[in-house]
């Protein structure tokens, strides 16, 4: 039987195509999103479930996960996308742009790992991927976009607490990724990576063999620095 994927923030961008790629790829994919129209027109245009999930709300994560366990879809493949670029000068930034932007990035992924990993744990199959970026990592950081790059940390810790959750509990795998700087509304124009390349690292943690890894954080399908 196909396994099944959900994918945050699916609309547009990297999350639009993770979710046709991972179609292409045989899985049964539930395209999410915020905005229902947007969402409704995303899915129809892939022939896919949708599901309007907004991962900065408890109710809407919850609402979302009880319609599909009420239509007997379990997700054992959990692609956290959504995400925010909002800019701030670390210094004069306002308090409610940075909780903005933890309200997504982090506590997002927090919302649906805790909403679909229990799932996993108990079936003894799950893969989780968070989407994250280089500007998260503590050793590659610069001084652009902090307050991005400060809940993009968050989120690779978040993995690695994930990922101990899992641990012991069958073969279910967290991992975060760096699509690269990838042609999206949030990469812009001038971006060197199409939305291809930038999901390729995606569908290879959403597919991971047993032996695969977990834990990790990868752009290129390679080990990235944390
Ligand atoms: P994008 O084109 O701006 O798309 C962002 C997506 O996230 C949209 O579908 C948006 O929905 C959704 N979203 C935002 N807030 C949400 C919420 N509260 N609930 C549900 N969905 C929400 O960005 P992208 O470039 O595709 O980025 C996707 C992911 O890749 C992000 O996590 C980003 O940080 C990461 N990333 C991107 C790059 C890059 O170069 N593009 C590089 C590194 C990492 P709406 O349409 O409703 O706004």
């Amino acid at each position: 039987m196909a396994r099944t994927a959900l994918v945050t923030g699916a609309n547009r961008g990297i999350g639009f195509e993770a979710a046709r790629q991972l179609a292409r790829a045989g899985l049964d994919v539930v395209l999410t999103a915020r905005d229902p129209d947007a969402g409704r027109a995303a899915a129809a245009e892939l022939g896919l479930r949708c599901e309007q999930l907004d991962v900065s709300s408890d109710e809407s994560v919850r609402a979302a996960a009880e319609r599909l366990e009420r239509d007997g879809v379990a997700v054992d493949v959990l692609v956290n996308n959504a995400g925010v670029l909002l800019s701030g000068g670390i210094l004069d930034v306002d308090d409610e742009l940075v909780r903005d932007t933890l309200e997504v990035n982090l506590l997002g992924p927090l919302r649906t790992a805790r909403a679909f990993m229990p799932g996993m744990i108990e079936r003894g199959y799950g893969r989780v991927v968070n989407v994250s970026s280089g500007s998260g990592s503590l050793t590659e950081a610069g001084a652009y976009t902090p307050v991005y790059g400060i809940s993009k940390a968050a989120l690779n810790m978040l993995t690695r607490q994930l990922a101990f959750a899992a641990e012991g509990h069958g073969d279910v795998k967290v991992n975060a990724m760096c699509p690269g700087w990838v042609r999206t509304d949030m990469g812009g124009g001038a971006a060197p990576r199409s939305v291809e390349e930038g999901v390729d690292t995606i569908v290879w943690l959403a597919t991971l063999p047993p032996d695969g890894p977990s834990n990790g954080f990868f752009r290129d399908r390679r080990p990235a620095a944390w």
